[in-house]
């Protein structure tokens, strides 16, 4: 987790937080705005996404632009209007790789003795004790764990990270797998304040009708995207989809439900089943 600081603007110092992705991914931008390490895939989805209901959920994309000999898409920096902003990432879907990263690993079961080592990190228990015998295990099989540690297999969504005004930062969530310990972040992350969730799940239900109506996410599947979730001390809260960098487009005339379960072959996500999970979990905080 990378904070920047001191990128100057006229008016006052920002602090930039990253949650997730390569330290090296991102730059800080013109004013208001950051950059992103050049995917083709998260560009078209941008230039998709351009007209689209969705389009007001999204960080503004102001195309690409070289940086040192890279190249970068700006956006919009989603932390400019907050005072000290509190942000949560939150990954969405039931799974996290796409059909074809799946088809890649089956047809190369080579051993890997670095994700053994992740396995075991995260869980001594995890590995077989055939795998335990071989100190390795397939990328198949470490995708596969991967998912059912977490929630996203069981709730269509996880918590990836979060960062706190009080320089508080948690990015240790690979267990976090009920919807209580979910809940619980969720609480530990609003200091208890139920105004901001109200907040958070009226813009919730905004997105979800905003979802359905779109048709950028009825042609695509949508991978690996994250929700961030920002707040501060003035209760001001926000929740914004980002992260297309595994959304793909469907081939033409398919689309998707999105609520239905994946099953291989089908590409389906589980971005809204996941996104109702979200906000029952929401909904069932006690009044706080
Ligand atoms: P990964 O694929 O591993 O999730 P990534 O390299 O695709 O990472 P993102 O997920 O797009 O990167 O972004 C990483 C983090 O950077 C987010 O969790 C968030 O904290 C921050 N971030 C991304 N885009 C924005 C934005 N437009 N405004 C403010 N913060 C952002
Ligand atoms: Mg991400
Ligand atoms: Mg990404």
């Amino acid at each position: 987790v990378v904070r920047w600081h001191g990128i100057a603007s006229q008016r006052k110092r920002l602090s930039w937080v990253q949650l997730a992705g390569h330290k090296g991914s991102f730059k800080a931008g013109e004013e208001g705005t950051i950059l992103k390490k050049y995917a083709e895939n998260e560009k078209l989805c941008f230039e998709h996404l351009r007209g689209d209901r969705l389009e007001r959920f999204v960080p503004a994309y102001r195309g690409t632009v070289e940086r040192d000999g890279e190249l970068f898409l700006q956006m919009s920096d989603l932390l400019t209007n907050f005072n000290g902003p509190n942000v949560m990432d939150c990954k969405m879907g039931v799974r996290t790789y796409l059909e074809e990263e799946l088809e890649r690993a089956r047809e190369k079961p080579k051993l890997r003795k670095d994700l053994y080592n992740k396995m075991l990190e995260v869980d001594g228990q995890a590995p077989t004790a055939g795998e335990h015998k071989q100190q390795a295990v397939t990328k198949l099989r470490y995708m596969q764990w991967r998912e059912t540690i977490s929630s996203t297999s069981t709730l269509g969504f996880r918590i990836e990270g979060i960062k706190k005004s009080d320089g508080t930062c948690r990015t240790d969530f690979k267990k976090t797998h009920s919807r209580e310990e979910v809940a619980q972040v969720f609480k530990d992350f609003v200091s208890g304040n139920g105004k901001i969730i109200s907040s958070y799940i009226r813009r919730l239900e905004d997105i979800k009708q905003t979802l359905k109506a779109s048709e950028f996410f009825m042609k695509h599947e949508v991978i690996g995207s994250s929700m961030l979730f920002i707040h501060d001390h003035t209760e001001r809260a926000e929740v914004w989809l980002i992260d297309f960098g595994k959304t793909t487009a469907l081939p033409d005339g398919q689309t998707l439900d999105h609520n239905i379960p994946w099953n291989e072959g089908n590409r389906e996500d589980g971005y809204l089943w996941g996104l109702d999970n979200l906000l029952h979990t929401l909904s069932s905080l006690p009044a706080l």
